[in-house]
Parts: C-alpha cells; structure tokens; sequence
C-alpha cells in the first residue's frame, strides 16, 4: 500500500504561499473551529509542535501551539512584549522537513490573541511555548526560520533540505 509521506494539505517549501502575509480572522465560532480542527490534524499526524493556517493554505491570521499536553488555538496573535533575554535553539518547521536550524528568539513573550469564540486574552508564555509561537507568527506574516537566520547560513540549510527532499521524497 502506499504510504503518503505528507499530508495532502501541508504547505511544503519553497511554495510561495509561504511568502503571503495572512489577514486577519473575522469569522469566529463554528467556521473557525474546523479551520482548527484541520491545523490540528496536519500538526498531529506529523508529529508537530506548531502550525500556522498558511501551512494548510489558509491565509488567515490562526495558529495552534502544542506542548506538554497543552494545545492552544489563537486567532489574531500578538506579541505585545517580549524578552531582550533571547536562547538560541534549533527549530524545525512542518513546511520544510528534513531540517532544523538554530534561532534567536526571545525568551518570554506576552501574546493577545483571540479565542475560537473571538474572546481576547493575554497570555504570558517562556521557553518552547514562546519560541513555537514566536515561530508561527512569522508564517503569518509571509516568514519562515530561514528568514530568522544570516542569508548565508540560509542558502546553506536550503541546499541541505533539497538534497534531503531529492533523496527521501
Ligand atoms: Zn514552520
């Protein structure tokens, strides 16, 4: 039977849907739950962490975070502070497999963000939470790590992932 490597839905790079800067969700309710149902599935069934609406397709501003058992739908994220404390870290992308790449990021954020019922919160997150979400509000604005990294080191990591992708599909 043959076994497909990649949901039919995920965003692969270099798809330039991952350059669109996404607009802002205005629908809320039942309309967005399904659009974050289906993030969910994506993330789970490649075992992620993290995924912005853009990796399926959906230019609207939606993300899911997911760690320790906790997973968090935010609509409309934005970092209201954030750390001058940053760790660096390698970071992995659904869009782009095969790869990971160390990152800046700032150690503790403060989001607001939108429920799925279209509440606002402010929420404090540090550490995998906040780089997760630091990482998907940059899909939302048409950015990807590579974008996070010197040029050079990016051309280096693309040619990684393409002689990665050549070689497993
Ligand atoms: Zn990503």
């Amino acid at each position: 039977m043959a076994h497909k490597k990649f949901p039919e839905d995920l965003v692969l790079y270099p798809d330039e849907l991952l350059e669109t800067v996404s607009t802002p969700c205005i629908v809320f309710g039942e309309e967005l739950q399904n659009l974050f149902d289906r993030m969910i599935s994506v993330m789970s069934d490649c075992h992620g962490v993290g995924i912005s609406a853009i990796q399926i397709g959906v230019p609207s501003r939606a993300l899911v975070v997911s760690w320790g058992g906790t997973t968090v739908c935010m609509a409309n994220p934005t970092i209201t502070s954030s750390s001058e404390e940053t760790d660096y870290r390698n970071e992995g992308c659904l869009s782009i497999p095969y790869l990971t790449v160390p990152v800046h990021r700032s150690l503790e954020i403060t989001v607001q963000y939108d429920d799925v019922d279209g509440e606002q919160h402010t929420v404090a997150f540090e550490g995998i939470p906040a780089r997760i979400i630091q990482h998907e509000i940059d899909h939302l604005n048409g950015e990807t790590m590579l974008d996070q990294i010197s040029e050079f080191s990016a051309n280096e990591a693309i040619k990684k992932y393409n002689k990665r992708r050549r070689k497993h599909g």
